[in-house]
């Protein structure tokens, strides 16, 4: 039996491949459904912190680049372009249902900094008192070392996310329906896994199997935020983002997704 009702504190972690379309631009349709429910989620009482990627895929599509760019100075100014567009959607689009959002960016050097995660902690902590949704992303502009400083990629992020903000449950929302025993796409016997209960050799292995990496971060960075949550004694699931009223059905304790169970202490 799930008990995703009863979670109280959510964070929600989308990704790029759910908010946009290939070419770049906004999934209007997507996000316009996403902000709707969780509006209504957030109006039934829960406290809902989001973590959104999209800066430098909508930032890339907005000065009409073709693909996402490698060359870093370039990434680093379309993710400013496209964060800016990005908090200007949310914020237009989460008025319309008198919801108020704020933007955090961080980056590893923050949550590694003992003074600077505290604020963070106390920030999120504020606005939520607030009734405000903060919306959280790396700061794609400044956190640019790729050797130590950044993350990279949203699903650790979110989970680093949920952690420090006392979180009950991390909700990561993609273009895969959840973990399955083999490709779906390419072996049609493929089962959907529910529950699981423990991250073992064999989930692992599962995940990073060939074409399972769909999104930015793939399956494997997906197991790697399970592996943050569970452990930080957190409940984790992975769903579809194309459909965003099944986010009803999953609070109200339906087989959607799949779920990672959080470390029993
Ligand atoms: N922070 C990146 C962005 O907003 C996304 C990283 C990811 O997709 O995981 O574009």
């Amino acid at each position: 039996m799930r008990n995703i009702s009863e979670k109280k504190r959510v964070v929600i972690k989308l990704g790029t491949s759910t908010l946009a379309h290939k070419t770049g631009k906004l999934n209007i349709r997507r996000m316009t459904n996403l902000v709707r429910v969780i509006s209504d989620l957030h109006n039934s009482g829960r406290e809902i912190i989001m973590v959104s990627s999209g800066a430098v895929g909508l930032g890339a599509g907005k000065i009409g680049l073709p693909e996402k760019p490698k060359q870093t100075n370039i990434k680093q100014a379309v993710a400013a372009i496209g964060q800016c567009e990005l908090m200007h959607v949310y914020d237009d689009m989460f008025a319309k249902y008198s919801v108020t959002v704020a933007q955090i960016l961080l980056t590893k050097a923050i949550i590694d900094n003992p003074n600077h995660c505290q604020n963070f902690k106390t920030a999120v902590e504020t606005l939520v008192g607030m009734g405000v949704i903060p919306i959280v992303n790396e700061n794609d502009t400044i956190a640019i070392d790729e050797l130590e400083l950044e993350i990279g990629e949203n699903d650790s992020l979110s989970a680093l996310v949920a952690e420090l903000s006392g979180a009950d449950l991390l909700l990561i929302l993609s273009d895969i329906d959840g973990l399955y025993s083999d490709d779906p796409r390419t072996n049609p016997d493929a089962e959907p896994i529910h529950v699981v209960e423990k991250i073992t050799p064999e989930i692992e292995s599962v995940a990073g199997g060939a074409g399972t990496s769909l999104g930015t971060g793939g399956m494997s960075t997906k197991i790697n935020a399970a592996k943050i949550a569970t452990e930080a004694g957190i409940d984790m699931v992975i769903m579809n983002g194309r459909d965003p009223e099944k986010l009803y059905d999953l609070f109200e304790d339906k087989e959607i997704g799949t779920i990672f169970k959080a470390a029993k202490k």
